[in-house]
């Protein structure tokens, strides 16, 4: 059910692992009209949010700093620290203008998160709001850190509590001889700045100074780092390991547990950092793959796609694209930009069941259905009927099959040759032909097809353009123990835009000979290239790179 108008939904947006974010969360955030967001929340929450959302940042952040965000976007007293009451007014502003509001916090919103004060002030200025649960760091970073909170043999409960209490508060709201008491596992939140005090009072009041204890910082995001201790001696340990916030305090015999239940940095590509250079937009997939086997991921995008649909040449060929006996799409980009084109004209995917192509073989249904997929069975010429759509490699025609199209013809190698063997069984001559591609790509496969005696039409869908790395992103990769290259373009154009501040003790994966070969010519060394040619194909070579023992 999307977010209802004039409500205040308080949503939790979970530890900050975008993939803990719940079902629900997700759901509002797409449909709210404005949402006022704290800064803990995962990367890229907010994407979801329709373009013309309002989103106003309400972050508690000392240094003001707005993360970067598109759409509407203000914040309230220009990014810095709003006090409770500015949000309380605002929200109840935009509830009482009629608008859909989410209230977006880190975790749980009623887990130290003030969500109960603000479910008050809502109440109390008669706004009907509805409470989101989000997983809690407390349980979350130390799930992550492979601590159990609760344990049959060590701990049948557990308490979430504050380590850094209100300063105006005249008297210690924590009884430190019930928490010295407290039968279980001591969760703290807020706990890194007042810690040794905080240890200090428990162990006056009583808990054991070997009691195992731990640190978890970050937890669930990337780079998440847990410091064992005890509870004697954690808030040296801290100190020393320079523990940032956001950190959680575990304080009880489960932490030991860890040394069985850690899984974090158990995962393959714990602890090394890949760096990507596809262009943002098509990034997302490896980047999350990687991240996923527990790789720190830099994105240095070094191309970037720049549509050219709306070109007469473009035009021209879709609105005839039923005429071509033969479409060859060379990319996935490809693949989505002639179904913009296509949608752009008014058409869709039955422009290519194929007109003339239909009339001219009367009679005969269903050849090509059959062939769908392998690449193996291209269909015989005699039997052709509608459009036949080759895909250079197998991204490529699971892209067209979003759009409902099954490649006839898509050879599992990622290269125009592979693609012109392929095609060898299609009868090409005197027929018209269309290559949709990139403005820059090889002329390899219309030079072929031109050969046969077909009558070739090439558009250029897009042109990739070279992006300029940030500076921070090149920084990070410094450090980087992997470059991915997915293509000869991001090659060039990323040695180019790195001159000499290549990462030259990274190992690079190349998805195949084309890239290998300009990788090569820019002067690199090649460490590993991908049996298959595509990025499941290159993830694979880059895990068994990277955990050679544990091949097979
Ligand atoms: N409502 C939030 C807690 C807000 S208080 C929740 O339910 O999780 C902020 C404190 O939560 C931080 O100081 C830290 O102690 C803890 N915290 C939040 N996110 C964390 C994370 N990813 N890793 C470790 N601790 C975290």
């Amino acid at each position: 059910m999307s977010a209802r108008a004039g409500v205040v939904y308080l949503v939790g947006a979970g530890p900050g692992d975008p993939g803990l974010m719940t079902a629900r969360a997700l759901e509002l955030i797409a449909s709210a009209d404005a949402i006022f967001h704290d800064r803990l929340i995962p990367p890229g929450a907010l994407d979801g949010a329709r373009p013309d959302a309002e989103l106003i940042y309400v972050g508690k952040s000392p240094s003001g700093d707005v993360p970067p965000l598109r759409g509407p976007h203000r914040s309230l007293r220009d990014g810095t620290s709003s006090e409770q009451g500015e949000i309380h007014a605002g929200l109840i502003e935009a509830a009482r203008a009629g608008k859909s509001v989410v209230r977006l916090k880190g975790g749980d919103p009623f887990v130290f998160g003030r969500g109960g004060e603000e479910g008050e002030a809502l109440r109390a200025a008669g706004i009907e709001f509805e409470v989101v649960p989000g997983v809690t760091a407390g349980v979350a970073a130390t799930a992550y850190a492979g601590i159990p909170v609760t344990h049959r043999d060590d701990a049948s409960a557990v308490a979430f509590v504050t380590g850094h209490e209100d300063p105006d508060k005249e008297e210690s709201v924590l009884d430190w001889e019930a928490l010295a008491r407290f039968p279980g596992t001591l969760v703290f939140y807020m706990g890194v700045k007042r810690l040794a005090a905080n240890a200090g009072a428990l162990i006056d009041a009583g808990r054991d100074a070997d009691e195992p204890a731990a640190a978890v910082e970050r937890g669930t995001m990337e780079g998440q780092r847990t410091v064992v201790a005890t509870l004697g001696t954690l808030a040296e340990a801290v100190e020393r390991e320079a523990v940032k916030a956001p950190a959680l305090i575990v304080v009880g015999p489960v932490v030991e547990r860890r040394e069985t239940l850690a899984w974090l940095e158990r995962r393959p590509l714990h602890g090394k950092r890949v760096v990507v250079t596809r262009a943002r937009a098509q990034a997302s997939g490896l980047a999350k793959r990687l991240g996923e086997l527990g790789a720190e991921v830099v994105e240095l995008p070094a191309i970037r796609i720049e549509p050219r649909i709306e070109g007469e040449e473009v035009k021209a060929a879709v609105e005839r694209i039923g005429d071509y006996a033969l479409i060859c799409v060379t990319s996935p980009n490809g693949a989505h930009l002639l179904f913009e084109a296509l949608e752009a004209s008014g058409l869709d995917a039955r422009a290519l069941a194929g007109t003339k192509q239909r009339q001219a073989t009367e009679g005969e249904t269903g050849a090509r259905g059959e062939s769908a997929g392998d690449g193996e069975r291209g269909s015989g010429a005699a039997e052709q009927t509608g459009t036949v759509v080759a895909a250079i490699g197998p991204g490529t025609a699971r892209a067209l099959k979003e759009h409902g199209i099954a490649a006839d013809v898509a050879p599992e190698r990622f290269v125009a040759e592979a693609l012109v063997d392929a095609l060898n069984e299609i009868a090409v001559k005197g027929r018209r032909v269309l290559v949709a591609r990139a403005a820059e790509a090889r002329d390899v496969l219309p030079d072929a097809l031109r050969e046969r005696g077909a009558e070739v039409d090439i558009v250029a869908l897009y042109e990739t353009v070279r992006e300029e790395p940030t500076e921070d992103a090149v920084e990070a990769a410094q450090s980087a123990d992997y470059v991915t290259f997915t293509s000869s373009s991001t090659v060039r154009n990323l040695t180019d835009a790195l001159g000499d501040r290549f990462p030259t003790n990274a190992r690079v994966i190349s998805i195949g000979p084309v890239t290998t070969e300009a990788a090569r010519d820019a002067g690199l060394e090649v460490h590993a290239e991908a049996e298959r040619h595509d990025i499941p194909g290159l993830l694979a070579t880059l895990l068994a790179d990277a955990t050679p023992h544990n091949a097979g």
